[in-house]
């Protein structure tokens, strides 16, 4: 499972920068999808499911800086 989260503006100020969030069995890495979540075994290596999660912040390029005359 791959959940994209997009950047939060605040003011002008990023307060949450854009990242992905994957959801994997953490013996064989497949991606559990959102409905296999309560499964009590991987559907692909059969083991116990214990979920793993990582987190990637994307690297987007610097905002355009505005203006001072704006
Ligand atoms: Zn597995």
């Amino acid at each position: 499972m791959r959940v994209e989260h997009k950047e939060k503006i605040l003011n002008n100020a990023v307060i949450d920068p854009a990242h992905v969030v994957e959801v994997v069995c953490a013996h064989c890495e497949f991606d559990v999808a959102e409905t296999d979540l309560s499964l009590a075994t991987c559907p692909s290596c059969g083991a116990d499911l214990t979920l793993k999660k990582s987190v990637g912040i994307q690297v987007t390029p610097l905002p355009p800086i505005f203006g001072s005359t704006m």
